[in-house]
């Protein structure tokens, strides 16, 4: 038969993802999922045994930067390098991703020659990689978080201009920096960015197009005036106070506002865990932000993360691949901290690695679910992650709309 194949595995995720189809075979011709039958109706010649493993959708990860190598030293060296290691680097990272099972991935943060020439690459087939969509260089205050990467604007008309160029450049989702962050050592992570007027100028500029903007921000401020300004997905989202000698600031009631719009928010807890187990190990840290002072304990930022759920907020995927210990083929870290410090569910946590994240990036009617007319991306992993969150990690079979990649 014209290439039609039937892939065959002791667990299948049904549709909605919360549970297994027992011994069941997932139907797959021309790059679509055809079908998912119980394993004695796949047909022999066509049938494919992959034996005692898990197979879920393939993974969507929220959020990434592309040229940017996973190492303590990383400030270093991406705010002074030419484009040429950053391009290499980031086809590296792409390939890395897709090989660990993630078919879909948002990149939110690169210069513009940089990751719209990875995605062109990508789609027109020169280079391995995810479904790649990118939001190019992030909107910033001159010198403040990630202004090396380009996107540097201060005055609402300034930031109005650098959306568009941007959007015109070929961005699907536009991203701003809300607040400062610990990556860039002349920023302030507790310091607000803009007032939520400019922010809107980048969400009009963004909806012009019907694409969403994505907001940076750890401080309580910045979400404040992120949400003000209309964004619709909240990254990191982590409440500290501008004053460092109050640690955080929680506000309940605009927590339920994010919940109550349907804000999506990544809170990069991955990251933390990965940087824990990082720290037991001994390993080198990165280079403390001299900026950010007073406390921000991780168990109290989980805490508010657990009333924010309680509220009803929906959560995204996303490691913020390329910092320090996120490398590309690490998205799975992200799962672990939601089920084991926050207390979500397996199943839960692979909807948002799949799915839920699908649709927050608006490609949810295409990929993030194993159904019939969905994109064949499909992996496999040993074990039963809906039992142990931590069978999910490194797949042993990828397919890439129908094509094989791992296994
Ligand atoms: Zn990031």
């Amino acid at each position: 038969m014209s290439g039609r194949r039937f892939y065959r595995a002791a667990r299948v995720a049904n549709a909605s993802m919360d549970a297994w189809l027992p011994d069941h075979a997932v139907g797959v011709e021309a790059g679509k999922i055809l079908d998912i039958v119980p394993a004695d109706q796949a047909p022999d010649g066509e049938t494919i045994e992959l034996g005692d493993v898990s197979l879920l959708p393939g993974l969507v990860e929220g959020h990434t930067h592309i040229p940017c190598p996973p190492r303590v030293d990383a400030f270093d060296i991406i705010s002074q390098e030419e484009n040429a290691p950053a391009l290499m680097r980031a086809a590296h990272a792409v390939g890395l991703a897709l090989r660990s099972g993630i078919t879909t991935m948002r990149d939110l943060g690169a210069k513009n020659e940089v990751v719209f020439a990875v995605k062109d690459a990508i789609e027109s087939g020169v280079i391995p990689g995810p479904r790649l969509l990118a939001a190019g260089a992030p909107i910033t205050r001159t010198m403040d978080h990630c202004w090396f990467w380009g996107g540097e604007a201060d005055s609402p008309e300034a930031v109005r201009a650098q959306a568009q160029v941007t959007v015109d450049d070929g961005a699907d989702v536009l991203k701003v920096m809300a607040s400062g962050g610990n990556f860039t050592p002349t920023s302030n992570p507790r310091d607000r960015q803009y007032p939520p007027e400019t922010i809107r100028e980048i969400v009009e500029t963004g909806r012009t197009v019907g694409i969403d903007v994505a907001a940076h921000t750890h401080a309580a401020e910045g979400i404040r005036a992120a949400v003000e300004g209309g964004v619709r997905h909240l990254i990191h989202c982590r409440w500290l106070s501008a004053n460092a000698e109050e640690g955080f600031r929680y506000d309940p009631e605009l927590a339920q506002r994010i919940a109550d719009e349907g804000i999506w928010v990544n809170p990069t807890i991955g990251l933390g865990l990965l940087a824990s187990e990082a720290r037991e190990r001994g390993d080198q840290a990165p280079r403390r932000n001299p900026n950010l002072q007073g406390p921000s304990p991780r168990e109290q930022g989980l805490e508010i993360l657990r009333d924010m759920r309680e509220r009803g907020v929906r959560f995204t995927s996303g490691l913020d691949m390329g910092m320090a210990y996120a490398d590309f083929n690490r998205a799975p870290a992200e799962a672990w901290a939601f089920v084991e410090d926050v207390g979500l569910s397996e199943w839960h946590a692979l909807r948002i690695m799949t799915c839920d994240t699908a649709d927050a990036v608006g490609v949810g009617a295409r990929v993030g679910r194993l159904t019939p007319g969905y994109a064949a991306d499909i992996v496999a992993f040993a074990g039963d992650p809906a039992a142990n969150i931590r069978d999910l990690d490194q797949p042993t079979f990828v397919l890439q709309a129908g094509k094989v990649v791992v296994g």
